[in-house]
Parts: structure tokens; C-alpha cells; sequence
């Protein structure tokens, strides 16, 4: 009887793992175009040369690229 209730268990932690590993595994490459995050606290990340701009700038400072938000 111990047999069952053992497997059932094995195959429910599989689930969750592989679950939970394509979940936290997606995120960091769900777009490899932007490894940089956009906007920081008080900062804008330049999409195209990755300089730190400040937020209320519209075009980045170093290549002159838009900047979103
Ligand atoms: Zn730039």
C-alpha cells in the first residue's frame, strides 16, 4: 500500500519542480532584445547603448536614441 501513495507523491514534486522551473526560468530570457531593464529608480536605461539616463530625459545623452516612458 506504500507503493501507490509514494509514486503519487513523486510525480506531484515532478510536476511542481518543472512548473516552477519553466516559470522562474522564462523570466529572465522572455526577451532576449532587453537585458537590461528600461527604467530604473530615477534612471532610464538606454535600449540601444545601455547608458543610465536620468528619467526626465527624452533622449539618451550619450547616442541621442529615444528613450521610453
Ligand atoms: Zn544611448
Amino acid at each position: 500500500m506504500d507503493t501507490p501513495l509514494l509514486l503519487l507523491l513523486l510525480v506531484g514534486l515532478l510536476l511542481f519542480v518543472s512548473i516552477w522551473g519553466v516559470a522562474t526560468a522564462r523570466r529572465p530570457s522572455s526577451d532576449p532584445g532587453e537585458g537590461l531593464a528600461t527604467s530604473t529608480e530615477g534612471m532610464k536605461i538606454c535600449p540601444r547603448c545601455g547608458m543610465g539616463n536620468l528619467w526626465t530625459e527624452r533622449n539618451c545623452s550619450a547616442c541621442g536614441n529615444a528613450l521610453r516612458g
